[in-house]
């Protein structure tokens, strides 16, 4: 890992300031994603501004119909959350199998979502959701947010400050994991509300993508057998490691189908 310079910002104003200065600076919020890439040497900045103790940016606002999570509230913090557990009990059970035990206590939402990992979890519950993240300068939809392999709609130096989740009628989150690392070979988030359902996947492709035939389906009628014969195509799908593109794209329907029977309870 080459030599950097490191700086704990105060405050918002400050950690982008700081980064505006560095030659080539990163945020650094809980570290699981960014310092296996320094260690690996697949980056190498010139500083590290670290996010962790910017008092703004940490906690969870529950009001009627909406959820507010800070950017370096970590996953654990999620999963605990009566309230959230309450508002949107699949957002919690998602944040309860992120990683291992360390992942949860250090990696944050703000962290997950800027680094765009395909197989994250957090991608398809903004996406289903239909959350928006708010940034130091303006808002963005998950929709928008997302933009490719690792990659999203933020500058670079922009700031992930919280994450908006409207509530939804019901919701639910089933996983297909690697046993290794916990990671979604394919997960499925979907949510019912009052507009109709969304149905966001994470794993199978290069990026969280939405399923309009199932989101169709399930508006007309929210039951599992709804999805039956409806599958996504494999080319655009994530071919190896874990699986083939071809047993990804059978697992986008398993998955869909669990979702839905769990949002029924
Ligand atoms: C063994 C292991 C297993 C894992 N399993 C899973 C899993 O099952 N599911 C899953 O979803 N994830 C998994 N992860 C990833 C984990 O969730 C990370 O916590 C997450 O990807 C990054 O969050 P972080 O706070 O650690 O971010 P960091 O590592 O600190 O940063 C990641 C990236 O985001 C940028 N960044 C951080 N905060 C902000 C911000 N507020 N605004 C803008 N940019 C920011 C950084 O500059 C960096 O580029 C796993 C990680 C490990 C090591």
């Amino acid at each position: 890992m080459k030599e950097l310079n490191f700086h704990r910002a105060s405050s918002v104003e400050d950690a982008v300031a700081s980064l505006k200065k560095a030659e080539s600076g990163k945020y650094l919020s809980g570290g699981q994603s960014l310092l296996p890439v320094l260690k690996l040497e697949m980056a190498a900045p010139s500083d590290l501004v670290s996010v962790a103790k910017i008092k703004d940016l940490h906690g969870i606002r529950v009001e009627p119909g909406k959820v507010m999570i800070g950017a370096t509230t970590t996953h654990a913090e999620v999963a605990a959350s009566a309230e959230i557990r309450a508002a949107i009990p699949g957002l919690a059970a998602l944040a309860e199998h992120i990683g291992d035990a360390q992942v949860r206590n250090r990696g944050t939402i703000g962290g997950s979502i800027a680094h765009a990992d395909p197989a994250a979890d957090y991608p398809a519950a903004l996406v289903a959701l239909g959350a928006t993240v708010k940034t130091d300068r303006r808002t963005i939809s998950a929709d928008a947010f997302f933009t490719g392999l690792f990659e999203t709609a933020l500058e670079a130096d922009e700031l992930v400050t919280a994450v908006h989740f409207p509530v939804p009628e019901r919701s639910a989150y089933a996983k297909f994991a690697s046993h290794a690392s916990k990671y979604a070979i394919c997960g499925v988030m979907v949510a019912k509300t009052a507009s109709g359902v969304r149905v966001a996947v994470t794993g199978a492709g290069p990026s969280v993508f939405r399923v309009e035939a199932m989101e169709k389906a399930l508006s007309a009628r929210f039951a599992p057998e709804s999805l039956d014969g409806i599958t996504v195509p494999s080319a655009d799908l994530q071919d190896g490691g874990d699986a083939s593109a071809e047993y990804r794209a059978h697992l986008v329907t398993v998955m869909a189908k669990r979702a839905v029977a769990a949002a029924l309870g």
